[in-house]
């Protein structure tokens, strides 16, 4: 049995972010790759951003992207009397102390260290307090705070993270720091410790933004007598400005449910996720989840910040160039029988589901989705880009229109034309269209491309797609037929 256990803390904010996705990720891999337990513990202190909506927001995330926890999840303010007994055992054994200090006063403290240039550091007034004096101003409901009081000799808290290396933070440099409020409420840096030692934690790995907090904690460690973890802290992911990514700065482009409810394959985000802040030493980058759990380390996690490229204005190329080649990988890879599943939930929601593809046309819906899929990157190209596949009521694209019918106006006359030849065809395969084309070109005196684009644009709406003698393969003659013959129409409709 391994030891590893590993947690994810999120604190609720409404929905799950990408970059707490990631930490997830992390965490589960490794839980994964050692046999341990992942343990999925939610911070839910702050009151009004807890709410059952952001919780459940969390939790159908992580269910999504397909990471399972081995316990909980647990509520950290379910373990709040906890916390304070910790507090209060901490300054029975003189690990804390209650400080009396009043926000005035405090601040008038800032305020004078401020004035002399000086670095403001808590004074140590209430340290120095008589242990049975500052017992009987408890007892008497003097309001006061819990202050941890950090080591006075010469020395640091010395720890070894597993990405960042050897790191060390002087005790003369750290103040005394408030772990249970006035109100009595225990703050993060304590209720965090407690129940990462209750649920026996074995490494701690999180963003670098919790590396503040981290000698400290292990101070808090320490004075409880628990062993302390280790330590690995992920480089952060940042915008194109190199900012930090959040929901009120960016949007929705952040949240993992845009991601599935933009077309996104839950292990394809995994697998781009992963890439940001950690490699695997060599060129790889696509992996199954058996692939990845075993070639997942904390030693490889890069120390560098990683960036997050999107483009909110381009609706095809909406967010990370990367995520979404990655993403266009297993969409092209996958058993098709499987994508079948998930593009009929897509057509379904689209009013384009017709139960003949899971019956007498499931070859050719098969055969469809494998063809078009070439040159899709999410599961909304099949009812959009995808659409005159399944319908006869699709839009002729701006630029298919542009670049291929408006350029040649002849075309109006001649793919009704062209429409006629290839009604006449026996067999109307990949080979007999071609041949009838190139051959009607040839009589016009015009590049068969012409024809080709034209066709194209007229009979799918796209400027660009797989190879158009299968495309007409799979639209069959009837509608390649009535769609070429309608081109007057698709012009009028432009002009009109
Ligand atoms: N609730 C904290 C957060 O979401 C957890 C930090 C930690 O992993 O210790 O940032």
């Amino acid at each position: 049995m391994s030891d590893v256990r590993v947690r994810f803390p999120p604190s609720p904010t409404g929905y799950l972010h990408i970059g707490s996705a990631r930490t997830a990720l992390y965490n589960w891999l490794f839980a994964r790759k050692h046999g341990g337990k992942l343990v999925l513990r939610i911070e839910d202190t702050d009151a009004e951003r807890s709410t059952e909506a952001s919780i459940r927001g969390i939790i159908e995330g992580l269910e999504w992207l397909g990471i399972d926890w081995d316990e909980g999840p647990y509520f950290q303010t379910a373990f709040r009397d906890e916390h304070v007994a910790a507090a209060r055992r901490l300054v029975a054994e003189g690990h804390a102390y209650p400080c009396f200090c009043t926000k005035e006063e405090l601040d008038a403290r800032r305020e004078a260290a401020r004035a002399a240039k000086g670095d403001y550091r808590y004074d140590g007034t209430c340290r120095r307090l008589a242990p049975d004096e500052a017992a009987a101003r408890v007892a008497r409901g003097e309001p006061h705070v819990i202050r941890f009081r950090v080591p006075d000799e010469a020395g640091s808290v010395v720890f070894e993270d597993k990405v960042y290396g050897r790191l060390e933070k002087a005790y003369a440099d750290l103040e005394d720091f408030v772990i249970v409020r006035s109100d009595g409420s225990p703050l993060y840096l304590l209720s965090n410790v407690v129940d990462d030692v209750r649920d026996r934690i074995s490494h701690v790995i999180r963003g670098q933004d919790g590396l503040a907090n981290t000698p400290r904690q292990i101070l808090i460690y320490r004075a409880l007598g628990a062993p302390i973890p280790v330590f690995a802290h992920m480089p952060l992911t940042l915008d194109p400005q190199k900012a930090k990514i959040s929901k009120r700065k960016h949007g929705e482009i952040v949240a993992v449910q845009f991601y599935r409810d933009n077309g996104f394959l839950p292990w394809a985000l995994c697998n781009f996720l992963v890439l940001l802040g950690w490699s695997p030493g060599d060129d790889r980058e696509l992996f199954t989840r058996e692939e990845l759990i075993q070639a997942f380390s904390l030693e490889r996690i890069n120390r560098a910040n990683s960036v997050f490229n999107y483009n909110k204005n381009d609706p095809k190329f909406f967010t990370d160039p990367k995520a979404l080649a990655v993403n266009a990988h297993y969409l092209r890879t996958m058993p098709v029988e499987d994508l079948a599943g998930l593009v009929e939930a897509e057509l379904r929601a689209e009013g384009l589901w017709d139960d003949a593809y899971a019956g007498e046309r499931r070859d050719w819906f098969l055969r469809t989705l494998d063809l078009i899929r070439s040159r899709f990157h999410t599961l909304k190209d099949f009812p959009r880009a995808g659409r005159a596949y399944f319908a006869d009521d699709y839009a002729i694209e701006d630029r298919a229109y542009k670049k291929n019918l408006a350029k040649h106006p002849d075309l109006a006359g001649w793919l009704p034309r062209l429409a006629d030849r290839l009604a006449g065809l026996a067999a109307f395969t990949p080979e007999a269209t071609e041949a009838a084309i190139r051959a009607y070109a040839e009589g016009l005196g015009v590049k068969p491309g012409v024809l080709i684009n034209g066709v194209r644009a007229v009979v799918t709406g796209q400027l660009a797609g797989p190879g158009l003698f299968e495309v007409l393969d799979v639209l069959g003659q009837d509608r390649v037929v009535d769609r070429l013959r309608r081109t007057p129409e698709r012009f009028a409709e432009r002009s009109g």
